[in-house]
């Protein structure tokens, strides 16, 4: 009988334990990507984004001699019917760790195992699962660098090589295609401009991994801070659509560790800080839709509002932030010290919720991760574990002198005429004339007003 291997954030052959041991019963395995509940929450760039990764997967598991199988519906109902064309009597998947995507697991596990259907789950989307790391007391960690000092000496173990050959089933069951699922219908941005910066597919991530380990590792410790450098892997886009697996890129830093090259301790501490993010989102499932520390629910951040459109088009009068809101924009990236410099603009100068920040990049990021998202605006804003702590409030002007010395940054963004082809015309944009000359908040102000409001929260 069949296996079914159900494809999430996993587009890859190598390195993939559930389609490892599918491979390996020596019966046919269909490989299946559903576009169920969550993908249809996701935001219009990953939607888009997938698509593309979903189309070249397709392509690496034909050389397999196999197929990939798109559905649409909600998981459970659409693996019954699957399963009920196909015969199939297993189910396998990678296992994930973000509340709505565990949620939608347990339930199909569950209904699947009522159904007398076998399931087996795997890890692979993280070096070392949420539950396998703990505190002294047996607890989880809030704080990154207990964590980091907890895992760094583990072996996630090697990676594994791809099947060389995936059994095919004697009658392949229809699938819908990607044009029918219109990915990219709800990006009002320009796709042509975007698509310039995907970088997509297996052999792209690890081809990006190689030249990051031999051409960017040495000055990766300082380059990565430069905003107008390009010093840092970029393989986020990849990770979060499992196009390279976490395992991959932490073999890679341990390498070059054991070769004594500068800059692999640094790598190997972001590839662990995602890890870190899952783990929150494991154990406290609000990382990603309300305040970690529930005392910031009574802050006074405003809901959306005019100003918070004026950031999203980078018109807030700011250069650098204006410059990172339009480079976002274009190229569904944003460097990570500008992700903090905006973030730290939006929900202290600007007094509005971290969430609609979030929310905006959850639209607009080819690279959204929803853990490492939520994470890094809850930190940002002051109410996640491990955040910064509010006060500390990021002045952009002495940002930039330090991070952007010669300006290239801004200029190259804010002067950047993809902007203006990516733009959606309701948006009515005219370039030289669309900025206002002052700040819409002064830095002055706008920190003096924030600090006054953390003051009234009574613990200032
Ligand atoms: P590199 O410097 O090459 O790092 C290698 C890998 O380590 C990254 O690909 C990423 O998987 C991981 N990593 C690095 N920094 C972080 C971090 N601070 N938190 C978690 N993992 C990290 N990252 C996302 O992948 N998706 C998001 O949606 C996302 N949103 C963010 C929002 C805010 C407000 C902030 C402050 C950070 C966010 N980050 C997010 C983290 C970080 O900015 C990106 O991972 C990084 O810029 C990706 O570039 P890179 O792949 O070249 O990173």
């Amino acid at each position: 009988k069949p296996i079914l291997y159900w494809l999430r954030r996993d587009l890859r052959l190598s390195d993939n334990p559930a389609l490892d041991w599918a491979a390996e019963q020596g019966r046919p395995v269909i490989p299946v990507f559903l576009h169920d509940e969550v993908t249809e929450d996701w935001g219009a760039a990953p939607r888009w984004r997938v698509g593309l990764g979903l189309a070249a997967h397709a392509d690496a598991l034909e050389s397999l001699g196999s197929r990939l199988i798109l559905r649409r519906g909600e998981a459970l109902a659409t693996l019954r019917a699957l399963i009920a064309e196909t015969g199939a009597d297993t189910v396998v998947w990678n296992r994930l760790y973000v509340a709505n995507e565990r949620a939608r697991d347990e339930g199909v596990e569950a209904g699947l195992t009522d159904d007398g259907v076998t399931v087996k789950t795997f890890q692979s989307h993280v070096l070392f699962e949420p539950w396998k790391v703990q505190t002294g007391a047996g607890s989880y960690y809030k704080v990154y660098t207990p964590f980091w000092k907890a895992v760094r000496d583990r072996d996630p173990g090697p990676p594994i090589s791809a099947p060389s050959e995936l059994p095919a089933p004697s009658d392949w069951p229809e699938t819908e295609t990607l044009a029918e699922w219109k990915l990219g219908h709800d990006m009002r941005r320009g796709i042509d401009v975007v698509a310039r910066y995907a970088h997509v597919g297996e052999e792209t991530a690890q081809a990006r991994l190689a030249t990051f380990i031999e051409e960017k590792l040495e000055d990766y410790a300082r380059a990565r801070d430069m905003l107008a450098e390009d010093g840092t892997s970029g393989l986020s886009e990849n990770l979060t659509y499992g196009e390279i697996s976490a395992r991959a890129c932490w073999a890679a830093g341990q390498r070059a560790m054991q070769e004594g090259r500068s800059g692999a301790e640094t790598f190997l501490r972001e590839i662990v800080w995602r890890d870190f993010a899952h783990h929150l989102a494991w154990h406290t499932p609000r990382l990603t839709t309300s305040n970690w520390r529930k005392e910031w629910d009574a802050f006074p951040w405003q809901g959306d509002n005019e100003k918070a459109e004026a950031w999203r088009r980078g018109c807030t009068g700011l250069d650098v932030v204006d410059a990172a809101m339009r480079e976002i924009y274009v190229t569904g990236r944003m460097h990570n010290r500008a992700r903090m410099l905006v973030a730290s603009y939006l929900t202290k100068h600007l007094m509005t919720h971290w969430r609609v920040g979030c929310d905006w990049f959850g639209d607009v990021l080819i690279d959204w991760d929803p853990a490492n998202n939520a994470m890094g605006w809850q930190w940002a804003a002051g109410s996640g574990p491990d955040a910064s702590p509010f006060f500390r409030i990021f002045n952009p002007e002495t940002q930039a002198r330090k991070f952007d010395p010669k300006g290239r940054y801004r200029d190259r963004w804010l002067e950047s005429e993809e902007f203006y082809e990516a733009v959606p015309e309701g948006w009515h944009m005219t370039k030289g004339a669309d900025r206002p000359d002052t700040p819409i908040v002064g830095l002055k102000e706008g920190r003096e007003a924030a600090l006054d409001a953390y003051r009234q929260r009574g613990d200032g």
